[in-house]
């Protein structure tokens, strides 16, 4: 997929994560990406902080493919930790 654009956004309805695959309530900030497939189709994907988080750590971006869930799935541990420092800053 193609990245076009991606704007922080306070959700207006519940969205699933493209990396974790978890679902986040409406009113989570949230990254609002738009691609384009390889057929010309819009696609408008959402990712949290803690994804975020964790590709600028490890170099990785939205950019590209990504499979729902896999960044999680690729590597949990990792995620979590992030996960965890993300919810003790917000405290
Ligand atoms: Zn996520």
């Amino acid at each position: 997929m193609f990245l076009l654009n991606e704007n922080m956004v306070k959700a207006r309805k519940e969205h699933s994560c493209r990396g974790c695959g978890k679902v986040y309530p409406k009113g989570s900030q949230m990254l609002n990406a738009m691609y384009m497939d390889r057929y010309g189709k819009y696609v408008s994907v959402y990712w949290c902080a803690t994804c975020l988080e964790y590709m600028s750590r490890h170099g990785l971006t939205i950019a590209g493919e990504w499979e729902l869930g896999e960044l999680l799935s690729f590597d949990r541990a990792g995620w979590q930790d992030v996960n965890l420092e993300i919810i003790d800053r917000k405290q």
